[in-house]
């Protein structure tokens, strides 16, 4: 029997020893000390003993129990320890690495220049007004004065989603949507992405435009040339030449073209405005009283002015950039410049 106990500690100690964690320590100690473990086997023994030896028996296999149960607990601390350090080695920062570099964000600079000319627009008492970027023929020529055999209306020029429904390829048909909703007068501009059949170094498929619309009583066309020259001297710079040539839209009458003093040059002439010294800016002119029919105002009772500028065309006189498809080719080494 003392021979049995000797042999179990001795199995149990070697057993501990190889347990690599705390589930081994376990699995042990069910083996050994567990309801049908090795030493409850002893134990059963214990009978077939004649009564005069059966006290130190039992005597023996507590002491074995007693330093089996602390081993055990010995090694399950040990291993339980271990294995925690070595968990927290595995997660641990090195605090003294050096920092990923974080990359700050900023806009396009097409959206700064549309947020720049929006808050110039804003100051100058203009409300920011959107619509749809498809759009019904009937708001993006028809209400314009842009009659059926105009060459705006050819398939090379517009994008047709249906017989009756293009991609605008302007902002102006906000303007008839704005007038169709509110009596005059009316103030507003018109940010947004326009579309148009065209692909090179100055066209891109989209692009944007601003347009502007002012109607009131007695607007007239020292109003057009007061806001517009205030809007490209604020955008540009104060001392900027400005000019306002006469041109022709069918949805104003008159119309006006207006160009600003070359930047590159400063009017002294050189390739980028051919050799003029003026570089063309802004289409613009008294709203055609014929609009007017499509919306409801009275023209007896009132007159105004619309404007539309290309965004990336500012964009490009502004910031020196000669290739309009850099805008969207979404280069970083190009973006990162702004
Ligand atoms: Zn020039």
């Amino acid at each position: 029997m003392r021979q049995q106990l000797d042999d179990l500690l001795s199995a149990a100690s070697e057993r501990l020893a190889a347990a690599r964690n705390v589930a081994d320590v376990e699995d042990l100690r069910v083996e050994f000390l567990g309801r049908k473990g090795k030493l409850t086997g002893i134990l059963k023994g214990l009978g077939r003993l004649s009564p005069a030896e059966r006290p130190l028996a039992g005597k023996l296999t507590n002491e074995v129990k007693e330093t089996l149960t602390g081993k055990f607990d010995e090694y399950r601390q040990r291993l339980a320890t271990a294995s925690r350090a070595a968990d927290l080695a595995a997660g641990a920062v090195d605090v003294t690495l050096p920092g990923r570099r974080a990359f700050g964000g900023h806009t396009h600079p097409v959206t700064t220049v549309i947020g720049d000319i929006t808050d110039i627009f804003v100051r100058l008492g203009f409300a920011v007004a959107r619509g749809p970027e498809v759009e019904l023929d009937y708001y993006n020529f028809e209400a314009l004065n842009i009659p059926a055999d105009h060459p705006a209306r050819q398939m090379q020029d517009t994008f047709y989603i249906a017989d009756d429904v293009v991609l605008r390829t302007h902002t102006s048909p906000v303007q008839v949507r704005v007038m169709e909703k509110q009596p005059p007068p009316v103030a507003v501009i018109v940010p947004g992405k326009v579309y148009r059949c065209d692909s090179d170094l100055t066209h891109t498929p989209m692009f944007h435009q601003v347009e502007g619309l002012l109607v009131d009583d007695n607007v007239t066309f020292a109003d057009l040339k007061g806001v517009l020259s205030t809007f490209l001297h604020e955008f540009f710079s104060p001392e900027i030449g400005v000019r306002f040539r006469p041109s022709y839209f069918p949805f104003t009458e008159p119309s006006a073209e207006v160009d600003i003093a070359c930047v590159i040059c400063g009017g002294r002439g050189c390739r980028v405005c051919s050799e003029t010294g003026w570089l063309e800016v802004l289409g613009c002119g008294m709203v055609d009283p014929a609009v007017y029919g499509f919306v409801g105002y009275d023209p007896e009772k009132v007159t105004g002015f619309a404007f539309g500028m290309g965004v990336e065309r500012l964009a490009m006189l502004r910031y020196g950039i000669d290739d309009l498809r850099l805008f969207f080719a979404n280069d970083l080494r190009f973006l990162e410049q702004f």
